[in-house]
């Protein structure tokens, strides 16, 4: 039947969604299903402490259960959910259950654990990004400081004053601003106040050079070090060897995430990362460098 043609149509071109025209509208369908069927879920990877070895809270990434093709990873449907514009109720989505989440957290008694969301350039000029953050906050009862949300610096320079007006107004909702990627796009070291931003995520493309590449590593440290003197909290990504977390643990208090620790788990698997490294006894899980 036709309907069988179709799935053999877009199992050809599994596993990276193309992003051609004439796929796009297929994807779209698809994730329009995927969105009303709850085939879309989140996982968690945990923010370790270096100078710890303590669990100062999780990244939350979108997954796409695929009823054909099993699960899909973020970086494959994101860019067409963006491309369609469906990143906005998918955005809501993840902001909705990663509120949840935190609200679990602190009936169970975890009130330091911070959970950070991704969003998208796109959310900030579709969609009322405000209205989704403030009503999650509100309907779940979750202390806002603990929401942070990651944004990349291509997304900031996209509209840049649209994109800082929008913070502002979030920031008075309490919440957090993480500068995800960093390293990766062209943003200026000044857009660091100008967003003001309270986390520096440090690019795995850095890390992995980290220690064979001189140059890099004199880089990441004053990196650190800068970031560090204006009060931000530091987290370097996609940490996978001894080797790198001997080096960075030597720069001080950062924290780190990464497949050497743990790679996302489902919510399920929360409970056995949180036994097994412990949670930081702290009390800003961000811009905690005495900054106000
Ligand atoms: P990101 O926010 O920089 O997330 C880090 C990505 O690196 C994730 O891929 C994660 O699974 C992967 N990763 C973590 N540790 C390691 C490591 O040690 N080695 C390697 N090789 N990879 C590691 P993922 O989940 O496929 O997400 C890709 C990107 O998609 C994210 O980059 C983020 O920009 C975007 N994304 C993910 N979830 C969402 C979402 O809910 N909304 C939006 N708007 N974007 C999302
Ligand atoms: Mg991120
Ligand atoms: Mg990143
Ligand atoms: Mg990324």
């Amino acid at each position: 039947s036709a309907k069988d043609a179709g799935k053999n149509c877009y199992q050809f071109y599994s596993p990276h969604l193309s992003h051609r025209a004439d796929h796009l509208m297929q994807w779209e369908q698809q994730l329009r299903v995927a969105l009303s069927e709850n085939q879309l879920f989140l996982v968690y990877q945990p923010k370790i402490d270096l100078a710890r070895r303590c669990i100062t809270g999780f990244e939350a990434l979108a997954r796409w259960n695929h009823p054909q093709q099993g699960v899909i990873s973020a970086s494959e449907f994101i860019p067409v959910a963006e491309s369609t514009g469906l990143i906005v109720p998918i955005g809501d989505f993840v902001i909705e259950t990663a509120c949840r989440q935190l609200a679990a957290w602190q009936r169970d008694g975890y009130e330091t654990l911070s959970l950070a969301v991704n969003i998208s350039a796109v959310q900030f000029w579709r969609g009322d990004l405000y209205e989704t953050i403030s009503r999650a906050i509100e309907d779940t009862g979750i202390a806002a400081h603990r929401l942070e949300l990651e944004i990349t610096e291509t997304a900031m320079m996209e509209y840049p004053e649209l994109v800082s007006e929008k913070i502002v107004a979030l920031k008075r909702l309490g919440v957090g601003i993480a500068l995800d990627d960093f390293g990766t796009g062209y943003s200026s070291l000044s857009y660091l106040n100008r967003f003001s931003v309270d986390t520096l995520k440090v690019d795995r493309s850095f890390v992995q050079a980290i220690p064979a590449d001189r140059s890099v590593c004199v880089m990441v440290s004053a990196i650190v070090n800068l970031a560090r003197s204006l009060g931000l909290t530091v987290v370097v990504e996609g940490t996978e060897t001894e080797e790198q977390i001997a080096w960075l643990s030597a720069l001080g208090n950062i924290q780190a995430q990464g497949f050497l620790f743990s790679r996302p788990v489902p919510a399920e698997g929360i409970p056995a990362l949180l036994e097994r490294f412990g949670v930081c006894d702290m009390h800003e899980p961000f811009g905690s460098y005495g900054k106000s």
